[in-house]
């Protein structure tokens, strides 16, 4: 952590869910929002939670929206100095509703909102030349603002002897064009800790089979394997071929989305302050599950002591 803060990079959003479970939203229905949200705005929320040092690099508009993110991330611990704030377009935003099978309907803006605009600039390159850690989803590579700051980043925090963690954030069918493609499979790469989710794993790794997906990971040189399942809870997988099973703790669903992001940030937040793998785990289970507790993507997220008194007075599932 000496080394310096965590660094996101990617979109902020504002997500406003329905209230009522059904499909989509042709009909005019009641709604709660805006929560802040951004995948990569979740994990670096639960980074400064914990008490890590952590900055995140994207834009918001001019705008309510924006400062329901800027303000929470602030409150948060979180560095936002290199947040932008885009004076001519609204900051993004994702209307959700949860149907029957869990599946979801979504409305999104982000492509045509501020969320996609930002860029290398002067604040950003003192901020990565003075960063530890980078984290990178996946699907950053898609948003061509994200894309341009990541591979400058990924460069200046390796050469100063910081580490990099990439969550794939993709799905298995998800086709990349084949410059995508490449430097997805260098990020995976050249990640210190890939945390995928299911069958990200195979999909980053490029081959089937769990197994053979972590060999195969190992093997181009990826350090650390974190494989999130869900209510299954997850595992650890070292390269000396170590393994650690961490159970999911039994909790009530009542908002599944930012869980995976929220056991990212927590994971990634202990191990830079010292702990082992095992001890990082719970407090990444904890934060996942106590995340998926509460309507909101990272209204769930907990501080050290919010997790321990959840750990304590939480059951593990057998
Ligand atoms: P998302 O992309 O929706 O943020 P994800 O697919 O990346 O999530 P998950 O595997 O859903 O990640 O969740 C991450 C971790 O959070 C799990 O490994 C588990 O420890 C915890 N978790 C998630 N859902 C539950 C649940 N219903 N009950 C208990 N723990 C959960
Ligand atoms: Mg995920």
């Amino acid at each position: 952590d000496q080394l310096g803060p965590t660094v996101c990079v990617g979109e902020i959003l504002v997500e406003i869910v329905a209230t009522t479970v059904g499909d989509g939203f042709l009909e005019a229905q009641p709604l709660v929002g805006p929560f802040a949200s951004g995948a990569p705005a979740i994990f670096i929320s639960q980074c400064g939670r914990l008490g890590g040092k952590a900055a995140m690099v994207g834009a918001v508009g001019d705008d309510d929206f924006g400062r329901v993110n800027t303000d929470r991330l602030k409150r948060d611990g979180v560095d936002v100095s290199t947040i932008s704030i885009d004076p001519d377009y609204p900051t993004g935003s994702a209307f959700v509703r949860y149907r029957k099978d869990g599946s979801r309907d979504f409305v999104y803006n982000i492509a045509t909102s501020a969320a996609a605009r930002f860029g290398w600039s002067q604040a950003v390159a003192d901020l990565i030349n003075r960063s530890g850690h980078l984290h990178v989803m996946g699907s950053a590579l898609t948003v061509p603002s994200a894309r341009a700051v990541i591979d400058k980043a990924v460069d200046i925090v390796k050469a100063r002897g910081g580490t990099l963690s990439v969550d794939p954030n993709i799905r298995k069918e998800l086709k990349l064009d084949a410059d995508t493609e490449r430097r997805f499979s260098m990020l995976v790469a050249a990640a210190d800790l890939l945390l995928p989710s299911g069958e990200e794993l195979e999909r980053a790794a490029g081959v089937e089979g769990e197994a053979e997906a972590i060999r195969r990971l190992f093997e181009i040189g990826v350090k650390e394997v974190v494989l999130k399942r869900g209510a299954e809870g997850a595992t650890y997988f070292g390269r000396e071929g170590d393994r650690i099973d961490a159970p999911a703790f039994v909790v009530q669903e009542v908002d599944p989305t930012g869980a995976g992001d929220c056991f990212g940030g927590a994971y990634l937040t202990c191990r830079r302050l010292g702990m082992s793998q095992k001890e990082a785990l719970t407090y990444a289970s904890a934060a996942g599950a106590r995340n998926v507790m509460v309507l909101g993507p990272m209204e769930g997220a907990g501080t050290q002591q919010e997790l321990d008194a959840f750990i304590a007075s939480t059951e593990r599932r057998p």
